[in-house]
């Protein structure tokens, strides 16, 4: 059987800390006779990757995210992905002019597309945007939890928690009528079929907003509406409410996974916070081609081109909205972003659970932290925050030396509810009904809309659901835990999902466990009830809440959700393991660049190479791989411990030295061991000549801080120059070669 790795490059901090990294990991996993492939995921190679005509033979490169794609479908596949960029339209931007300036000869985004030629470039460049490479990849479901070494750490060594006050003024704010939940509808296809959707306007014509799209028996559909007039006057009654409470201000959505349908919302938002601004200017903005949905950022630099003196008036009359209406929350104080800047900034998953652990307070513009009205439109997934937030009022804050773990497996199979994203939402553009038409053009589902109402479809294979009930009961008796699956009752596709859930336990026979089914709200009310008394549980969810969830707990938990073991169950028998959040990773480059200290935390990285070790172990009979994974886990109990996670601060341990104590801790567990004399004796050699030459190495490691660097380049920095700071010490490295070499 093929005994390989397969590991992905990325982007950012997790591209740096690779670099230094993986040479450790090709070396120690050698001697167990597995082969560490790479494989590119870089924005920087997926642009590449899909302009070769535009590139000289040298230049081009291998489309490494198509072949992963189908790589998915192999039994054997053990995939290590690390975090990449989900590309904005402005960062996409950046990484073009980037990739131009070093003579790659693709073309322009086009923004405006006119002609086929730039239709087609936009076509492939839109392909790319966004959260381009999960979907491709999690060719199965999702089942994520706290390692046992990390959560043991974490209630020994707590985080703080900032304390809750039932006075709080914190609170979520959504629709209650005209969003996605509300309007809902949902079928089950009876046979399979290609059903196509079309807008019938009221004046008579239709157009096809998708031609066809494959479903097969049994797969649940839906489609639901955001209205736009509804929305508009929901947000306006937000932000007076806001300034009346006196709390800051922040709209929370996740732009770079629905991508389609948040950027309109967070444009909506900025036209109506500013509307003033909007009704004064809004011919200029239009002549200067401004599109809200971009965010302030981009606004302004298209602001920024207009004279002096109209600038000045323009910028004046948004300093009138600001001294007028509540107070954003900020992203950056120093650089004065708020949170309206960059739509891909506020990413509801990460900031709430971070806002939650910080007494329900956010960061204003003055640099003071204060209660904030989170308005989260779409009212589907909002009680879950909610709640959270009203029992942490009620309660107190959570206490992580006590609290119990909330591990998920989530739906995601076979692009299971992407909702908001790709090829099935819209922006509408006049007024009609949009319908979903079967093979033989009967009308499956309708939706009367207006002009710049998003409407959205999605879907779930019936294989996808069966796995995903299928694996949630693997792991409730696996880990002797209670299954919740989260589903509401009231919601027409979640009803469907109900019921297959239900005939699927059923065929399961799982008398021996304990299953209950709840609607989002009252399921996080009990589960915060359950972990406060210590005890674990299972969270069995759909695609939003396993993204969600994955986050809110383990930073109430943790303090971080970069320690979550993340695993895509393949369908064909595979594994993929994912690691850590990305959020910090563009931050964390900024410090390097600066000051020469790096402080990516590669643990994520660890916890996801010992599983995949332990799988070759286990499904290969590959005894030494599995040795090389218990010694992994040991050492990052000892790696947790005493601490040896990258410092914060210039000059002190960062993500290189903690590399070295990586290596150090794996190879003294192996020396250790008494199972394999080869690994032993080799490992032992390692470890002596890493304790030898200990406080040299990391002398030499520190010495390579204080200075400002220069990678050559952001998103497709210089590789050599990205090796030698990476991994600038001799001595390490050629212990290292030895290894290797032997
Ligand atoms: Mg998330």
């Amino acid at each position: 059987m093929d005994q390989k790795i397969i590991y992905t490059i990325t982007d950012e901090s997790p591209a740096l800390a690779t670099s230094s990294l993986l040479p450790i990991v090709r070396a120690f996993t050698k001697t167990a006779g597995i082969t560490i492939e790479e494989k590119n995921l870089s924005l920087a190679a997926r642009i590449l990757a899909v302009f070769p005509e535009y590139l000289t033979e040298e230049q081009r490169v291998s489309d490494d995210l198509k072949e992963l794609g189908e790589f998915v479908k192999d039994p054997n596949a053990n995939i290590i992905k690390l975090p990449n960029i989900s590309a904005s339209t402005f960062q996409l931007i950046s990484a073009v002019k980037e990739l131009q300036s070093k003579g790659y000869n693709i073309p322009d985004y086009p923004e405006n597309p006119s002609g086929e030629t730039e239709q087609e470039i936009k076509k492939r460049y839109d392909l790319i945007k966004g959260s381009a490479v999960n979907p491709v990849l999690r060719e199965g479901n999702s089942d994520r939890r706290v390692p046992g070494a990390v959560k043991k750490f974490a209630r020994k060594h707590p985080h703080t928690m900032g304390p809750w006050s039932k006075d709080s003024k914190t609170h979520v704010a959504s629709m209650t009528d005209d969003d996605f939940y509300h309007t809902e509808k949902s079928i089950v296809l009876s046979r399979a079929d290609s059903v196509k959707v079309v807008l019938a306007a009221e004046d008579g014509e239709t157009v096809v907003l998708k031609e066809s799209l494959p479903v097969l028996e049994g797969e649940i559909l839906d489609s639901a509406v955001m209205r736009k007039s509804a929305l508009r006057s929901f947000l306006r009654k937000q932000i007076a409410d806001a300034k009346e409470k006196g709390v800051l201000l922040s709209v929370q959505l996740k732009a770079s996974m629905m991508k389609v349908s948040d950027p309109i919302i967070f444009g909506h938002m900025i036209s109506i916070f500013f509307e003033d601004v909007f009704d004064r200017y809004g011919e200029v903005f239009e002549r200067l081609n401004i599109n809200p949905e971009y965010g302030l950022e981009d606004m302004f630099s298209k602001i920024d081109t207009l004279s002096a003196s109209q600038r000045e008036q323009i910028y004046s009359s948004f300093e009138e909205v600001y001294r007028k209406q509540a107070k954003l929350t900020m992203v950056n104080l120093e650089t004065g972003r708020t949170s309206l800047h960059v739509p891909s900034d506020v990413l509801i998953d990460a900031s709430i659970p971070f806002a939650i652990k910080n007494s329900g307070k956010m960061l204003g513009f003055d640099g003071k932290m204060e209660d904030v009205k989170l308005i989260i439109p779409d009212s589907a997934y909002a009680p879950v925050y909610h709640n959270t937030i009203e029992f942490c009022k009620e309660n107190g804050a959570l206490d992580p030396k006590t609290l119990g773990s909330v591990a998920n497996i989530g739906l995601m199979a076979q692009k299971a509810e992407e909702y908001g994203s790709h090829d099935k939402t819209f922006k509408i553009p006049y007024c009609g009904t949009v319908k979903v038409l079967d093979g033989s053009e009967t009308v499956l589902m309708e939706q009367s809309v207006c002009e710049g109402d998003i409407f959205r479809m999605c879907q779930v294979k019936d294989i996808a659901v069966k796995d995903w009930v299928r694996l949630g009961v693997e792991r409730a008796r696996l880990t002797h835990t209670p299954a919740l699956f989260w589903l509401d009752e009231n919601r027409p596709h979640d009803a469907h999902l109900i019921d297959k859930v239900k005939e699927n336990l059923k065929l399961l026979n799982t008398d021996d466990l304990e299953i209950r089914i709840m609607a989002p709200g009252d399921a996080v009310r009990f589960t915060l009830d359950w972990i406060r008394s210590g005890k674990d549980i299972l969270s069995v969810t759909g695609n939003v809440l396993r993204d969600y969830l994955t986050d809110l707990f383990p930073i109430l938990e943790l303090g971080t959700s970069s320690k979550m073991l993340s695993i895509v169950s393949l369908l064909n028998g595979g594994v993929l393991f994912e690691t850590g959040a990305s959020g910090s990773a563009p931050m964390l480059v900024q410090q390097f660049l600066k000051e020469g200290h790096f402080q990516w935390n590669s643990l994520g990285e660890i916890l996801a190479l010992t599983e995949s070790l332990e799988h070759i172990g286990n499904t290969c009979s590959n005894q030494k791989a599995a040795i090389l994974s218990d010694a992994l886990s040991k050492a990052t109990q000892l790696f947790l411990e005493n601490d040896r996670s990258p410092s914060e601060k210039v000059n002190e341990l960062d993500t290189r030295g903690s590399h070295f104590y990586i290596m150090l801790y794996w190879a003294r567990m192996l020396a250790g061991q008494d199972e394999d004399e080869q690994l032993k004796k080799i490992f032992g050699q390692v470890a002596q000549s890493l304790e030898e030459n200990r406080e040299k190495i990391l002398k030499e490691l520190l010495q390579k801080q204080g200075t400002g660097e220069d990678l050559g380049g952001y998103y497709l920095p210089d590789s050599d120059t990205v090796s030698s700071l990476m991994r600038p010490c001799k001595t390490f490295n050629s212990i290292l070669t030895s290894l290797s070499d032997r």
